[in-house]
C-alpha cells in the first residue's frame, strides 16, 4: 500500500488542498491524517470536512482536544488560545463529533502512528532529540512510528545496538531491522524555516519513506487570517515557515 501521510493541518485550507492534489496525482492509496486539524488557521469546518472525506484514519492532536474541552488551555500560548476559542464557534455538529471520535494512537499493518509521542500520546511531549525519543522506541509496533505535533520534520533511526542516530534525508528506504520514529512536518503551519506545505509518502510494501514539500496560495490564507480577526501574526509566520 502506498500511503499518503498528513499532519498539522491547522485549519489552513489552501495548504490542505494543495497536499491532497499532490497525493491524488501521486495516486497514493490511503490518506492518514496525524491531528490537529484545527487551531490557528482561518478555515476550521472545511479542513475538518475535507479530512472526513479523504482520510481512511485520522488522530486527534492537541489542539483538536482543547477545542473539545479535553485539555487544558492554560498553557497554551495567546495565539493558540485565542484561536481555540474563535474555532470553538466555527465547527458544525457533525464536525466536532467527529474530532471527537478520533483517537490518539493506531497501528496500521507494519507501522504505528500517533500525534505526538507512542510512550504517552495524552501527555502532548514533543520529540524533537535523541534524548526525546530514546524510551519511545519501545512502544512502537512495527518498523516505524510517523509523528506531527513539533511542526519540524525529523527521522529518528534505532539501530541493534539501541543506538539513535537522527538522518537527515528527506527520502529514505527503511531497513526492517531497525526502528524509525519520522516526524512528517506540517501541512498548514511549517516550522522548519520552510514554508511550502509538508506531508509524506509511505510505501509499506517496500519500504520507502519520501518527505515531501508543495507551495500553496499563502497569501489567500493570509489575508483570511486578518479578515476573520485572527491575530496577526499566524498569518507573519506562515511566510517565514517559523
Ligand atoms: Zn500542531
Amino acid at each position: 500500500m502506498r500511503y499518503g501521510v498528513i499532519s498539522d493541518i491547522h485549519a489552513n485550507l489552501e495548504a490542505l488542498e494543495a497536499v491532497f492534489d499532490e497525493l491524488q496525482k501521486a495516486k497514493v492509496d490511503e490518506i492518514i491524517c496525524l491531528g490537529d486539524i484545527v487551531g490557528y488557521g482561518p478555515d476550521p469546518e472545511k479542513c475538518v470536512e475535507l479530512v472526513r472525506k479523504h482520510c481512511k484514519f485520522s488522530l486527534a492532536g492537541n489542539h483538536d482536544h482543547a477545542l473539545l474541552g479535553l485539555i487544558d488551555t492554560r498553557f497554551f500560548n495567546q495565539y493558540a488560545k485565542k484561536s481555540v476559542e474563535w474555532t470553538k464557534v466555527q465547527l458544525s455538529k457533525t464536525s466536532t463529533e467527529y474530532l471527537h471520535s478520533l483517537p490518539l494512537i493506531e497501528k496500521i499493518e507494519n507501522f504505528t502512528i500517533v500525534h505526538a509521542s507512542p510512550a504517552r500520546p495524552e501527555t502532548w511531549n514533543y520529540i524533537l532529540s535523541i534524548d526525546d525519543a530514546a524510551d519511545n522506541f519501545t512502544y512502537i509496533q512495527g518498523v516505524c512510528c510517523f509523528v506531527g505535533h513539533s511542526h519540524v520534520p525529523i527521522i529518528l533511526e534505532r539501530n541493534n545496538d539501541n543506538k539513535v542516530v537522527i538522518k537527515r534525508e528527506n527520502n529514505l528506504e527503511l531497513d526492517q531491522d531497525k526502528q524509525y520514529i519520522i516526524n512528517i512536518g506540517s501541512v498548514g503551519q511549517p516550522r522548519d524555516l520552510d514554508p511550502r506545505a509538508a506531508y509524506a509518502i509511505f510505501n509499506s510494501e517496500v519500504y520507502r519513506f519520501d518527505l515531501q514539500r508543495v507551495r500553496y496560495d499563502m497569501s489567500k490564507t493570509q489575508k483570511k487570517i486578518i479578515e476573520r480577526g485572527l491575530p496577526a501574526y499566524l498569518a507573519e509566520r506562515l511566510s517565514s515557515g517559523q
